[in-house]
């Protein structure tokens, strides 16, 4: 069968909840993926930010291997001995006390918003506490993780949501400050918006938002699903700032490919929080997805990432300056590290896209760019030659 054949079954077969690229990937390996034809293109998607070692990592998938050779899941009922190195390996790069491992990134958030709640009843009893949470924000599509997602087009259709959250503006304290009163038990926001745009929150606010927090005994909640496992070039984002969350969020590149995510905390917080009964998971921290969470982290440190991605992102944004530089309609360039966002309108996507690369937007008008982190620069020459033709073509 062709590819569009393929497509067409898959149209008749998958609920239509996503607009598809007209794109069915077979294979990858290191930063390039091969279509069910065998087009090749230059990958700065990564599965949403998924893919950080790119594809196949030769380590890696021998560990997955010899973890499905031994145990695929057991119950949280028991201990099982991934799970634990996959905590420790999670505390030591994040500095955070402990690990609750979920399946998605939307339970991670689930997660989050329970413990916050729990805190604040555990103080004063009540159970009409507040959460503050920013405009043009994504933390997920279940229910929660919806109800404190600052894009109102799509939460309307399931309305109503948890309730009792506010919304502020990122790197607005006023508005934040606006929006808290006695009630409000957690600030949660992205440390750089994602699919909102690509907006990171500034270090004055943050600092700001952590010594109000800290003043009244909220709990700031940071999601670090997106922009988090190095790719601002430090494991955590909120590590370039020194702002410490009470309470964070990470999935996407924390499994390399395999669903996992994790709500981590700090001691004082889990001791007045969650207790034994609270929350629960039949998968989450299973002995497959912690073994690739455990692998992950250990050829980061091997293989000093994070030094690779501070390298690499110095010439990853000259480069794309200079691309904002030459077109009119590029309104901006917007990141941090290898998490970019160029500010323009226009089919640009699908045209990059016939000539072999995978980019995609973020909010209406932005083209977000989320390599591997095992990008070289001629990666990034090869992706910059592609995207200029495509933005030369567009204005033709
Ligand atoms: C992707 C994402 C989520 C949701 O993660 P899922 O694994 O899709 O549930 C939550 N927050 C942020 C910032 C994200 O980018």
């Amino acid at each position: 069968m062709m590819m569009k054949e393929t497509i067409a079954e898959a149209e008749k077969a998958l609920l239509h909840t996503y607009n598809r690229y007209q794109l069915v990937l077979e294979r990858g390996e290191g930063v390039w993926l091969y279509d069910m034809e065998g087009k090749r293109y230059l990958d700065f998607v990564a599965g949403i930010a998924v893919f950080a070692l790119g594809y196949h990592y030769q380590d890696f998938d021998d560990a997955l291997k010899a973890q499905i050779d031994k145990i695929l899941h057991t119950s949280n009922y028991y201990y099982n001995l991934p799970a634990i190195e996959a905590a420790k390996s999670l505390k030591r790069i994040s500095g955070m006390d402990r690990v609750f491992f979920t399946n998605s990134g939307a339970e991670a958030v689930e997660g989050a918003v329970k413990t916050a709640r729990k805190y604040a009843y555990r103080k004063d009893g009540r159970t009409d506490h507040e959460i503050v949470a920013m405009n043009r924000s994504f933390h997920g599509r279940t229910m929660g993780a919806l109800s404190v997602t600052g894009t109102p087009k799509y939460r309307e259709a399931f309305e109503p949501m948890i309730g009792h959250i506010r919304f502020a503006d990122l790197n607005d304290i006023e508005s934040v400050k606006a929006q808290i009163n006695e009630r409000t038990c957690a600030v949660i926001l992205e440390t750089v918006q994602g699919e909102g745009g690509i907006y990171p929150a500034n270090e004055d606010f943050l600092k700001e938002l952590r010594g109000i927090c800290e003043e009244r005994d909220i709990l700031l909640i940071l999601d670090e699903i997106q922009c988090g496992m190095g790719r601002t070039g430090y494991y955590y984002a909120w590590q370039k700032y020194g702002v410490k969350p009470d309470i964070m969020t990470t999935a996407k590149a924390l499994g390399g490919g395999v669903a996992v995510g994790a709500f981590l905390m700090t001691e004082k917080t889990a001791q007045r929080s969650l207790e034994a009964g609270d929350h629960g998971t039949t998968y989450g921290g299973n002995p497959f997805a912690a073994a690739a969470v455990a692998k992950m982290i250990e050829l980061f440190e091997k293989n000093d990432i994070l030094r690779h991605v501070r390298e690499i992102s110095a010439y990853f944004e000259k480069e794309l300056d200079g691309l904002a530089g030459k077109y009119d309609f590029i309104r901006e360039r917007r990141g941090s590290g290898l998490m970019q966002g160029l500010d323009c309108a226009g089919p640009v996507i699908g045209r990059a896209m016939d000539k072999g690369l995978l980019l995609i937007n973020a909010g209406p008008s932005v083209i977000r760019l989320l390599p591997p982190l095992i990008i070289t620069r001629e990666h990034v020459d090869e992706m910059i030659r592609i995207l200029d033709e495509s933005l030369r073509e567009t204005i033709a």
